[in-house]
């Protein structure tokens, strides 16, 4: 443990499960200065455009600073104590599990903590289940049946020391992007590393990979199970391993015995000399990798596949030695955190078991507990079916917004709406759950928070405040022990600090261990509160001291099952949906510089520079046969809703699938939801949902007027049939559109009405209109409505609401077109460097730049946090097929 500077603050990045350090430093008397913490082992200094940019996140704008109960201010004793009486007589009248708690990989591990304690030890019912079931519950499930536990083997380290590294369902390079950026290093330092990507859409990491393999969604478990059996066939078993470490291999081989080259060909679209490659470069190489996401876990199949891919591993016994292993990366800040916590519906606290007695009696001992949960409660979409049945009358929802993240929205949307009793707890005045709780609970967001989180390669770092926590915002795990001193349960909830409770867990985890559990972090038991606030990130398992660097599991063995073997499972082949020519098969992910529902992400202007609206994509032949254009607006609809979005026509699409990002919602859309379009359909292990399985289709809409429009202050959006909005310097960016035709005039008056009277407008011979209004010589509003989707220069359009515009100078304006001369930069392509497509063009048609490297060294596109370089790639593929052809 080492002091810190006390000028500066070091904490971590709230965004994905990499676990970024970020050193904050405060710039007057509001805003901070962000930079990546070159001490912390995840990053070394290095961040992505989102971690970057967290700076613009932090305003109270949107935020909600006060308690209140059926919509009316109140106090914070006011909000407990009504929670508290329901939550009991709920309790008395149905039982405790007609009470529950859906939480969330944003909390703090000590919120985690005192959460779990309080419901699984004091209410007596398991039903808490965290938003992370949605993203990597199946992992945890595939460890748990080959390990014994839920246990990372690796680091990433390893992902340095590989001679190949696979990526499977995983668009690292914009999802976990400093990682991404630690293996583009490596690959430069080891002209023996190569990356192959699995993935049916050719994403940002495909092209950045040395090969990319377009398989059928879902067709991984039987690519992978193909490859133990070649494996097999071929002789390359670890057999010391195998026959020292390992159990169930027999069976697992008998079950895939049909499953050659071939077959395996017809279920993944691959062809066989691509997959024979594959095996072979698997099978030749002794450091391997491979790692996976949602891509594996969000499947009806997703435990499976991840067996799969780990009784590769077992076999061939890359697993716990350095650059070798079978890697999941979570998406979450703190997704790890919550499973070590026992945030899942059917775990314990520390890794222990609900099934296990001996693990019960264990912590109810050390809780001194009335009760101890002893069968799982209920998963997240089993929860929100209790909910709509009228099963579960009361819900507490911490962090999440389950209304968009989970699958079948109207269908949550209605549980909600029955739900006798919902609290939540949220640092956003307003989002779609918000409408339907009863009891508003004002939380801490990141920079005001105090606590522990957990990345991907279990290291634990501190999330620490640098902001005063504002209005009368609290602790998630404060308003918890506020509500269970009120049930009367004060003594075991009497924490001051979260330093008191990261010692209580601590010192469970090392309780009745003895080596017997992987989760170990006793070394902290006495952690007093200066060695808490000066903690610096170590890795778990930790029990005499904390370590700073990585400790890996499994290389000689010793996983946590009964007989310490790891287990080999039976796999089955995921049966693909049936698909009409009319529909689309859907595929879900994230955008480039977007964070889950957007509620911090999307206050960032400059990430709204990469993309600013909801979008599908679709191939070429489907857009051609379907009668769309880039750019059309389109309802895109199953049997559980329909969204409205954008389309993008590419190649990156297989023909008969569609792809949309996760992000969109109100308010920062009119109809962007996904899961508006999703099944309440989960694996059958792991319970998580298939969210990567709808079959869709597309409809073009029939707009009569399109519209762009920025303005310095909130438009009225409800005028609109469709609308999104993104954060822009000095005000916010809209798209919108009408199915009726209006007076344009008329409604554009209407619409910016509020501001200066000095405007300036112009109607084009097409009908093209455009509207401009000012004070003094800044920009307050500006409107573009046409017949068709407008064409414009946005992202410079919205950059004039800072500028100044003297009376004599508007005429580039109303052109509504950036005017071209050596400033006119193209699309923007790397935020980072204000680098554009006509800049990154001219140093490779002009001066000659024939690789990534090199336009980066020409135009620094892509040299600072890299997430621009695929883009950079495709446009470098493009212009050197135009000049060969
Ligand atoms: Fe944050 Fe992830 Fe980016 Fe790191 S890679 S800065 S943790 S979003």
């Amino acid at each position: 443990m080492q002091p810190i500077n006390p000028k500066v603050t070091n904490t971590t990045c709230p965004y994905c499960g990499v676990g970024c350090g970020v050193s904050v430093t405060k710039e007057g008397s509001t805003g901070v200065g962000i930079t990546g913490d070159a001490s912390h082992p995840a990053n070394r200094g290095n961040l992505c455009l989102k971690g970057q940019t967290l700076g613009e996140t932090v305003s109270l704008e949107g935020r909600l600073l006060y308690p209140s109960v059926y919509g009316e201010r109140c106090s914070w004793d006011t909000a407990t104590s009504h929670i508290a009486d329901r939550f009991k007589q709920t309790i008395e009248q149905h039982g405790p599990d007609s009470v529950a708690f859906y939480v969330s990989g944003q909390l703090l591990t000590e919120d985690y903590y005192v959460v779990n304690k309080f419901v699984k030890g004091y209410l007596g019912t398991a039903n808490i289940d965290t938003n992370s079931r949605l993203c990597m519950a199946s992992s945890v499930a595939g460890h748990k049946r080959a390990f014994g536990s839920d246990t990372v083997p690796g680091c990433y380290e390893d992902l340095e020391q590989a001679d190949l590294i696979v990526l499977v369902g995983s668009n690292l390079a914009w999802c976990h992007p400093v990682l991404f950026n630690r293996i583009t290093a490596a690959r430069n330092d080891n002209k023996h590393l190569r990356v192959i990507n699995i993935d049916p859409r050719r994403t940002a990491t495909a092209e950045l990979s040395d090969e990319h393999l377009p398989i059928h969604p879902d067709s991984d478990t039987a690519l992978f199970a193909g490859l133990l059996r070649w494996l097999a066939m071929h002789g390359y078993a670890d057999q010391h391993f195998i026959q020292t470490a390992t159990g169930g291999l027999e069976e697992v081989l008998s079950s895939i015995g049909e499953l050659d080259i071939k077959t395996v060909a017809e279920h993944t679209g691959l062809d066989d000399t691509t997959i024979h490659a594959f095996y072979q470069k698997f099978a030749d190489t002794r450091r391997v990798v491979t790692v996976y996401s949602q891509g594996v876990n969000q499947s009806v199949g997703g435990t499976d596949k991840v067996n799969a891919i780990i009784n590769c591993h077992l076999y061939t016994g890359r697993i716990g030695k350095p650059g070798c292993g079978p890697f999941s990366v979570t998406g979450q800040p703190n997704a790890m955190g919550g499973r070590e916590t026992g945030g899942l519906a059917n775990t314990l606290t520390c890794h222990m078991e609900l099934a296990d007695a001996s693990h019960r009696r264990t912590v109810q001992d050390y809780w001194k507990s009335p009760y101890i949960a002893d069968k799982p409660g209920l998963t997240a979409v089993d929860l929100f079916n209790a909910i709509h049945q009228g099963q579960v009358k009361a819900l507490w929802i911490m962090a999440t917004n389950p209304l968009v993240s989970l699958p079948d929205s109207n269908f949550v949307k209605e549980a909600l709406r029955r739900c006798d009793f919902v609290v939540q707890s949220d640092v956003v005045a307003t989002n779609d759950t918000s409408a339907f709780a009863h009891v508003r609970l004002p939380a801490q967001a990141w920079g005001e928070k105090d606590g522990t989180v957990t990345n991907s390669e279990r290291c634990i770092s501190r999330q620490r405040r640098f902001l005063s926590p504002p209005g009368e915002t609290r602790a998630d795990w404060w308003a918890v022990a506020q509500v269970a001193d009120k049930l009367g349960f004060a003594g075991a909830f009497a924490y001051t600090a979260p330093h008191e409770i990261f010692a209580e867990y601590a010192r469970l985890s090392g309780l009745d261990n003895n080596g017997s559990r992987d989760f170990d972090i006793s070394a902290c038991e006495n952690i007093t509160a200066a060695d808490y606030r000066n903690l610096t990130p170590f890795y778990w398992p930790a029990t005499q001291k904390v370590q700073s660097t990585p400790i890996r599991f499994f290389a000689n063995g010793a996983f946590y099952t009964k007989d310490r073997r790891a287990q080999f499972v039976v796999t089955l082949p995921v049966e693909q949906t049936p698909k009409n020519d009319l529909t689309l098969k859907l595929n879900s992910g994230r955008a480039r510089d977007q964070w889950h529902t957007m509620t911090r992400s999307g206050l960032a202007h400059t990430l709204a520079k990469h993309t600013a609206e909801p979008y599908v994509q679709i191939n070429p032949a489907d857009a051609g046969r379907l009668q769309l254009n880039t750019a059309d607006l389109v309802r895109v609809s199953s049997e559980e809703g329909h969204c409205v979005v954008r389309v993008v026509v590419t190649d990156s699409i297989a023909e008969g699938a569609a792809f949309i990002p996760m992000h969109w919602c109100h308010p920062f859309a009119s109809d962007g939801k996904i899961n508006s379009l999703t099944q309440r359909v989960t694996d059958p292990v792991s319970k998580q949902p298939a969210l990567k399985r709808a079959n869709v289709s597309i409809s073009a809409l029939s707009m009569a007027h399109y519209g762009f429009a920025v303005s310095s202050q909130s438009l009225a959006t409800d005028q609109f049939d469709y609308f999104s909005k993104a954060k822009c310097e000095g005000g916010w960016r809209y798209e919108f559109a009408l199915y009726q035709s209006i007076d344009i005039r008329e409604a554009a008056t209407k619409l910016i009405k509020h501001h200066g009277p000095d405007c300036v407008e112009y109607t084009a011979g097409n009908g093209r209109y455009s509207h401009f209004s000012f004070t003094g010589t800044t920009l307050n509003t500006a409107l573009v409505i046409d017949t068709k989707p407008v064409i414009c220069a946005r992202n410079w359009l919205s950059a004039q609401l800072v500028e100044t515009h003297p009376a004599g100078n508007r005429h580039q304006l109303l052109a509504a077109i950036k005017p071209h001369s050596k400033e006119d930069i193209g699309e923007l392509i790397c935020n980072c460097m204000a680098v554009g497509s006509r800049q990154i063009e001219a140093a490779i048609t002009e001066h000659g730049c024939t690789s990534v490297q090199e336009i980066g060294n020409e135009t620094l596109a892509g040299t600072n946090c890299g997430s621009c370089r695929s883009d950079l790639a495709a446009i470098l593929k493009r212009l050197t097929m135009e000049q060969v052809a």
